[in-house]
């Protein structure tokens, strides 16, 4: 699969691909992400776990939630053309 060429909307570097194909949402570089401390917030949550109708706590899941940072003050630098 032929991976986009993508820049970044702070800095309009091109992103790698590597990000690109890891991160496929991405629309900042690895400086930028860094800067704002993540593109995306992740958070994390420990849960316990037991069978059904059962008081007993036998194991933990954990819960993953990723969820993508507010890009609105990105969004007021005009766009290239
Ligand atoms: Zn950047």
């Amino acid at each position: 699969m032929e991976t986009e060429t993508r820049y970044c909307r702070i800095c309009r570097i091109e992103i790698p691909k590597e990000r690109v194909e890891a991160l496929p949402d991405t629309l900042v570089c690895v400086k930028c992400s860094e800067k704002m401390g993540g593109e995306n917030e992740v958070i994390i949550t420990v849960v316990a776990t037991g069978k059904p109708g059962s008081l007993k706590k036998t194991g933990q899941e954990v819960m993953v939630k990723v969820k993508p940072r507010e890009l609105k003050w990105v969004q007021r630098i005009p766009r290239q053309k």
